[in-house]
């Protein structure tokens, strides 16, 4: 997934947060490890594994899930520095040693 990539998936999310999954409204980091740790979401930006997770805030429809696979993370997290709808709750909860920001 490239910048662009990452950016459209954001402004798609934005326009379609209920392809999202529900989040809790206060996810703290437990919350974003558990998710991680279900070990069945896929990545939205490749289909590959999910191995982070973090909390959209909607708007209307509250905050919704974005699993993510962790070189797409990378890539929306620096979309999301210009795009800022992201959220992480202290950054991604990955098995990677990203967790925390
Ligand atoms: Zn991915």
């Amino acid at each position: 997934m490239n910048a662009a990539t990452a950016e459209g998936l954001l402004h798609l999310i934005a326009a379609e947060p209920t392809l999202l999954a529900s989040a809790p409204a206060d996810p703290d980091e437990s919350d974003l490890h558990l998710r991680v740790r279900e070990g069945r979401h896929l990545c939205l930006g490749c289909g590959q594994p999910a191995r982070c997770a973090v909390v959209v805030n909607s708007g209307a429809h509250g905050p919704r899930w974005l699993d993510l696979c962790s070189p797409c993370w990378q890539t929306v997290r620096t979309a999301n520095v210009l795009f800022g709808e992201v959220e992480g709750a202290g950054g991604p909860a990955g098995a990677d040693g990203q967790a925390g920001s």
